[in-house]
């Protein structure tokens, strides 16, 4: 079976509804607010679609909200990681407190699989929530720059960061780089939409400031963001 790349769809889900808010500027400072997270949310919204390792991240923390099975996990890191050209094959998967799975072979090793993707996920969702916290640490983005996962590229039309994983880092390193590539274009734009469970990590992103206290919509945990 190989995975379907729906991440993008799965990453504006519900966006396709939103309306821009077509009050006047005139109409006062909240209305002002209102237009300018509208246009913003506009603005990231292209982004989104347009981001491979964007994709590739949010389908990560998409897929491994249920234990994922050996052969999801190779189809990912080639279609989201190794096709691209940001990274060789690995030759083994590893996570910290997980034991180290090697591709070869990976098929008859489904539950050390489920237990290194369930702890990947964890340490990611906890670098989103330090993201999006009121004072973050930076921790994520810092260390993807100061680890060289991340490279500054220069093409043609356009220039921007793309991710630059290696085959010896861990798993959760590697999904923390393509969402780095794509947070350090435009970090202010994630921060005021960017949504992530304290539960779950369930990863969203909202155009309106949510009621403070609404579930998240997969476990009911508190969800955690500066557009709350
Ligand atoms: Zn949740």
């Amino acid at each position: 079976m190989v995975l379907v790349s729906n991440s993008s769809k799965i990453a504006v889900a519900g966006l396709r509804s939103t309306r821009l808010s077509v009050r006047s500027e005139t109409s006062g400072p909240g209305a002002r607010a209102d237009v300018g997270r509208a246009r913003s949310f506009l603005a990231l919204r292209a982004r989104m679609l347009s981001s491979p390792s964007l994709a590739g991240a949010l389908q990560f923390m998409q897929v491994t909200t249920r234990p994922w099975e050996p052969h999801e996990l190779t189809a990912w890191l080639h279609e989201h990681v190794v096709a691209p050209g940001w990274m060789k094959a690995p030759r083994a998967v590893r996570e910290p407190g997980a034991d180290v799975v090697a591709l070869c072979g990976i098929e008859d090793r489904r539950r050390e699989v489920a237990a290194l993707a369930e702890r990947a996920r964890r340490r990611v969702a906890l670098a989103l929530l330090d993201f999006v916290a009121p004072n973050p640490e930076g921790g994520f983005l810092r260390a993807a720059l100061y680890s060289a996962r991340v490279r500054w590229s220069v093409a043609v039309d356009r220039a921007g960061w793309l991710p630059a994983p290696r085959e010896s880092d861990f798993l959760s390193d590697v999904v923390l780089s393509l969402f780095a590539a794509e947070i350090l274009s435009g970090a202010e734009l994630y921060r005021s939409h960017m949504t992530v469970c304290a539960a779950c990590g369930r990863v969203a992103f909202a155009q309106e400031a949510r009621p403070r206290g609404a579930g998240c919509p997969r476990c009911d945990g508190e969800i955690k963001g500066q557009a709350l």
